[in-house]
């Protein structure tokens, strides 16, 4: 059976060396259609990704999450995520091949050597924004799906092939709806394993993430004279009391996540240098390395202790803009060793598990699935710190040997 793999792997292999030209060209159309985000740019690429699954033989469905939820984000809507899937003949397991279609926008312009929006080849390298983060995996998927087929592969697992909104805002309206019940709701078993393509070097693979909760506070003082300041309540005075008490805070660390983080992004009030400020606002972005409520007890009882100390210590609203487990599904998983394994056998390459991605820990999509109980994975070609940068590009070499490994990947738990 492992021979048999390794005979598939190489045979689909060579489909893809045989379509590499056609890996190229669809690479450089997605990058040629703007999809930044915000605001979320997604009808020509969504209508894009239908034709290309079609012309693949496939019958993708496009699937959106409710609108009212969608709306109740902020966000605007349709905002549509397209579903297609190759049918196994047992239908299990399933493996989800996803990369979002979103991008980040370009910044200034004139900083770019080739134009953001070109897809321009120089040099074997294909520029522009989303070349690596992640067109070039959209782009995969379809040569991957194209050489199973040409190589004669009957899947026992069923395929599915997803392009998904909303990545780069971390909002649900993507993998988070679909796992949660667009593929149901379309007709799709819910995966059991995923991976969110993305540049990962193809050496590390995502597999934990430290969580992140955002907190806004504003704070309600008194204003009063600048020059009798007793008469009110400085509320910026007691937004530095909180920052004071939170970044007190007993740092934990992970060997695999690294440390809790705590950022200070806003801090806010005053309108005048002769007045005391009535208002104030503060943000701290904390990223924990241990379960999340270690952290929200901590900030619980910090505000308890400070409005006990201080009857001054007023506060107007507290807002958490954002809320999401610590976790992932460990570097012991047997998926991660799948993919171990199959990256070793098929480059030589070996693969390490991260969780910590370039320093900021992330697991792109794979932290909807790996929350919601499946074996998600944040893994792909392309060099991370090239990701959002002027100039970005994925080499073509890259790209062919990312495809080979997805590839080898489906064949692997599929085949
Ligand atoms: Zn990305």
């Amino acid at each position: 059976m492992v021979i048999d793999r390794r005979v598939l792997r190489e045979e689909v292999s060579r489909k893809i060396e045989d379509n590499r030209d056609d890996l190229v060209r669809i690479t450089q159309e997605l990058v040629r259609i703007p999809s930044v985000n915000p605001p979320g740019d997604y009808e020509f690429m969504a209508q894009k990704m239908v034709e290309f699954y079609k012309a693949e033989g496939l019958e993708p469905i496009v699937a959106c999450a409710p609108e009212e939820e969608v709306k109740e984000l902020g966000l605007t809507y349709p905002r549509p995520n397209v579903i297609a899937r190759l049918e196994g003949k047992q239908h299990t397991p399933v493996f989800c091949l996803d990369a979002h279609m979103d991008v980040v926008s370009v910044g200034d312009e004139s900083m770019w050597k080739y134009p953001p929006f070109g897809g321009e080849i120089h040099d074997g390298k294909i520029y522009g924004r989303g070349a690596e983060d992640t067109k070039c995996h959209l782009a995969a998927q379809l040569i991957v799906l194209r050489a199973i087929k040409e190589a004669g592969i009957e899947l026992k697992g069923d395929l599915i092939l997803t392009s998904t909104v909303d990545d780069e805002i971390g909002q649900w309206p993507g993998m988070g709806y679909l796992i949660e019940k667009g593929f149901q709701e379309h007709g799709f078993n819910k995966p059991d394993y995923h991976i969110a393509g993305e540049p990962t070097g193809l050496e590390t693979v995502g597999c934990l993430a430290r969580g992140r909760l955002w907190y806004e506070i504003i704070f309600k003082g008194i204003s009063a004279h600048g020059g009798n300041p007793k008469e009110g309540v400085n509320a910026i005075e007691k937004a530095i009391s909180l920052a004071n008490a939170v970044l007190s805070y007993e740092i934990k660390t992970d060997p695999l996540m690294g440390s809790d983080t705590i950022n200070i992004g806003i801090l806010h009030g005053g309108d005048a240098i002769n007045v005391v400020p009535g208002r104030c606002k503060i943000t701290f972005d904390i990223r924990p390395a241990t379960k999340k409520e270690v952290v929200k007890q901590f900030m619980d009882e910090t505000f308890n202790r400070l409005k006990d100390k201080d009857p001054d210590f007023k506060i107007e609203s507290i807002r958490l803009l954002n809320d999401r487990q610590t976790g992932g599904i460990g570097p012991d998983h047997e998926f991660v060793k799948t993919v171990q394994k199959v990256v070793e056998e098929m480059t030589g390459k070996k693969v390490t598990p991260s969780g910590n991605m370039v320093g900021y820990s992330s697991l792109g999509n794979a932290y909807w699935t790996s929350i919601n109980g499946i074996a998600g994975l944040m893994y792909g070609g392309g060099d991370f710190i090239r990701a959002h940068s002027v100039d970005e590009f994925i080499t073509v070499d890259e790209l062919v040997e990312t495809a080979k490994v997805f590839a080898g990947l489906v064949v692997e738990l599929c085949g």
